[in-house]
């Protein structure tokens, strides 16, 4: 017996996404999205900085740069739609020196081609936008870049899902999975066509397609401390211009929906895929799957591994990190940041035969099914427009 026409396999943002991009495009038919926690937002959806990225990083072909500008618009509309706060921040890029004004620049010119409004600003305009911060010659000015509370926007859309018809199954872990069916708790459910968006487990999920099988999961954790400093006392978000060989932004100051300020997130090498510290979620097959992935990144010519590991790995002391924001914001001190935030892990995706983590989303069709791979930063600005993107793929 056909359960679903659509069964998603993960409720993060992504999958909900999908569910409801699903739905508006074909009403009336059924969907179920089966998430294996009890509650929703308990992984990167909701321990995200929640912020609203304006899409000028990426490369101009990448389907970051093709995703994110409208992610952003689409999750405005939304947010508007539900009544989910979102504070316009905006966001400056500021150098640590003036050798990193060529590479400002470059991003600059990255955000132009993208269409993404942008300005190069002085010195005396970064300290009109945003008195706490320091720059060397010049800053990149984002306006379009916001925030808002990932939980909140997760359940606004859950909220979507359902009054389009979907049916979101918690506590319902998929443990097996082929064309045409899900298993959860040794129930074999029949599916029309299976989505893939488990997050950390995605390889897991899609390797039982026989897709994907070049990929593995290298989970990075980021961890956060929150400051003490009054509400709106920073009010952007502060960023370091990124060292384009690694997927990660650099330490950052972000202002949370409510005003407060925030260091974070690292980018730490997690030891299994759920490490949020200490041992829960410890698994040591993910341990050892990852202890045998290691050398392979360690060789990689497109990584400096050993250069992102000596800068990570110290970031577990709060007063190094607080003091790395310190050259963003000079007035920061570690006696000031000493509230732990809820720390998340990034899923990123490794390519086994290049060595590469993947810069890009990566999404890959196998028979009945769509896998969700690599759904890494800034997928939750992007999701909305991933989704749109993804479901006209699987209707084309
Ligand atoms: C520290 C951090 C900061 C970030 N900051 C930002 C930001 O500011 N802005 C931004 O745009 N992006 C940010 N991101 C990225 C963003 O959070 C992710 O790209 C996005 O949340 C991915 O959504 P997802 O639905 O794929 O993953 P998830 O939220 O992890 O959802 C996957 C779901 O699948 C479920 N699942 C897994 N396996 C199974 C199974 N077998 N059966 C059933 N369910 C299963 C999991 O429980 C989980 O709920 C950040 C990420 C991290 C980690």
């Amino acid at each position: 017996m056909k359960t679903a026409d659509v069964v998603v396999i993960g409720g993060g943002i992504v999958g909900l996404a999908l569910a409801d991009a699903w739905l508006a495009r074909h009403p009336g038919t059924s969907v179920l999205v089966l998430e294996k926690e009890p509650g929703l937002a308990a992984h990167a959806s909701g321990r995200n900085s929640g912020v609203l990225h304006a899409g000028f990083y990426y490369a101009p072909d990448s389907l970051k740069a093709q995703l994110t500008k409208d992610g952003n618009h689409l999750l405005h509309e939304f947010c508007a739609e539900r009544g989910v706060v979102v504070r316009e921040t905006g966001k400056v890029v500021v150098t640590q020196s003036e050798s990193e004004i060529p590479a400002l620049r470059e991003l600059f010119v990255r955000g132009q081609v993208n269409g993404v409004k942008l300005e190069l600003v002085d010195e005396a305009q970064l300290r009109e936008l945003e008195p706490l911060a320091k720059t060397h010659g010049s800053a990149l000015w984002s306006p379009t870049t916001a925030v808002a509370d990932p939980v909140a926007v997760v359940e606004a859309l859950a909220g979507r899902v359902r009054e389009r018809g979907g049916v979101i199954a918690l506590g319902s872990e998929v443990t097996g999975a082929g064309p045409g069916w899900v298993t959860i708790a040794e129930r074999r459910i029949s599916a029309g066509y299976v989505i893939n968006a488990a997050g950390l487990y995605a390889d897991k999920v899609a390797h039982w397609y026989g897709v994907g099988t070049d990929y593995r999961m290298l989970p990075f954790k980021g961890l956060y401390w929150y400051g003490s400093w009054a509400p709106g006392r920073l009010q952007r978000h502060v960023y370091p211009v990124p060292d384009p060989r690694n997927p990660f932004l650099g330490v950052h100051l972000t202002v949370t929906v409510d005003g407060k300020a925030k260091i974070g997130p690292t980018a730490i090498p997690a030891l299994w895929r759920q490490d949020y510290g200490g041992f829960a979620g410890f698994n040591a097959g993910e341990l050892a799957s990852i202890a045998r992935t290691y050398p392979s990144f360690f060789r990689s010519k497109d990584h400096d591994v050993a250069g992102l590991l000596r800068s990570e790995l110290p970031k577990y002391s709060r007063k190094h990190l607080v003091n790395q924001a310190r050259a963003l914001v000079p007035s920061v001190a570690p006696a000031d940041f000493k509230i732990k935030g809820r720390p998340g892990v990034r899923a990123q995706l490794f390519h086994l035969p290049t060595r590469k983590l993947e810069m890009d989303f990566v999404f890959e069709h196998g028979d009945r099914s769509t896998h969700m791979l690599n759904v890494v930063s800034p997928a939750w600005t992007s999701a909305l427009a991933v989704a749109k993107y993804v479901v006209a793929e699987i209707n084309s």
